[in-house]
């Protein structure tokens, strides 16, 4: 493995950020070649633990001579959002500085078909040639995994229509719950400029053997040895099966009996209806009825009429809920993955 370390110069005079990047050089120039990276949404920590853990795997593989193909890792992709702290509270999701979502508005190719890239001297905010940077390490990787976290949450993959069901074997590996399955914009996330980018190389039109997603590793707090090594375990089988590491006698995961495998425009995202203090009737994970009561809001305690139900719109899988039990009007209080479509169509990422 050799390892290098990137600056990225801030915006300020004396800032400056630093990239991790490992790289391994398989010996199959035949074999698929992957790029790996964890937290870009900076306060999201389960794929930069399962990284840790998939990185001694990976080196064991190549001392005994069973790396095949080559890999990059950046296992802490978002340093500037890192480093974003205030009055003590961490805020990793969003750049302070120019209120963007650090997975959203990575550049696309223009109406020429030509990625206009920010490079590492140009005249644009740190944040924007960081994504510029992460996306021509990407690049030529028909294997793309971005690994974040939800707040509460099963773990899911998001991937395109078009890649489905041959990704189906990274959901059974991680012994995923689910997928979102999409094929129109996401708000320009990293999976969708990545895919762009596969979609605009693959030779012939030809996408087979190509995986681009978006891992959600469960929630925030999901941060523990056990499930971080499993995690590491699961991608690094997904690996074997790719043919990345040489392959070895265990048997081919298969998906689990419940898996639930949607197109994105069944997602009904259920917002709160009134702000106040939420108290959850169901957990990710568990399946609902129609006019299941998920959840109740308390307005005004002590008072009959001070405390709201909220009911499921329909009969579906509960995908993920909110962190904090406090919470605004409109926003999110859980995503349901419905038996029927939520929404004709679906165009955007489900949030900010
Ligand atoms: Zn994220």
């Amino acid at each position: 493995m050799k390892s290098e370390l990137e600056s990225i110069v801030g915006e300020t005079p004396g800032v400056s950020y630093e990239l991790i990047i490992h790289r391994f050089t398989g010996s199959d120039l035949s074999a698929p070649r992957v790029y790996i990276q964890a937290g870009l949404h900076a306060d999201e920590r389960p794929g930069v633990a399962a990284m840790h853990y998939l990185i001694l795997m990976l080196q064991k593989a190549e001392s005994e001579g069973r790396l095949l193909g080559s890999l990059t890792l950046v296992p802490h992709a978002n340093p500037i959002g890192a480093a974003q702290h205030m009055f003590g509270e961490h805020m990793g999701r969003f750049s302070t500085g120019t209120r963007v979502n650090f997975n959203r508005d990575f550049p696309v190719p223009g109406e020429d078909s030509i990625r206009n890239l920010d490079a590492a001297g140009s005249a644009t905010f740190a944040e924007r040639r960081l994504k510029s940077r992460l996306l021509d390490l990407a690049d030529e990787c028909p294997i793309v995994l971005d690994l974040h976290c939800d707040d509460e949450g099963v773990q899911y993959i998001y991937a395109p229509e078009r890649l489905w069901p041959e990704m189906a074997d990274l959901a059974a590996c991680l012994d995923c719950e689910a997928a979102l399955l999409w094929n129109a914009g996401s708000d320009r996330a990293f999976e969708e400029a990545a895919y762009e980018q596969m979609v605009a190389k693959a030779k012939g039109g030809d996408l087979a053997g190509h995986c681009v997603t978006t891992v959600e590793l469960r929630g925030q707090n999901d941060v523990d040895p056990a499930l971080a090594l499993k995690d590491a375990e699961g991608i690094y089988r997904f690996l074997h099966g790719r043919g990345v590491v040489a392959p070895d006698v265990r048997p081919a995961p298969v998906l689990r009996k419940d898996f639930v495998g949607k197109p994105i425009r069944h997602v009904d995202m259920v917002l709160a209806p009134v702000g106040g203090t939420i108290l959850f009737h169901v957990a990710p994970g568990d399946r609902v009825e129609a006019g299941q009561m998920v959840a109740e809001i308390i307005t005004d305690p002590g008072r009959e009429c001070g405390i709201v139900a909220i009911q499921a719109p329909q009969a579906g899988f509960v995908l993920t809920r909110r962190i904090r039990r406090f919470i605004r009007m409109g926003d999110n209080l859980l995503k349901i993955i419905g038996d029927e479509p939520a929404v004709a169509s679906r165009k955007g990422a489900l949030e900010d």
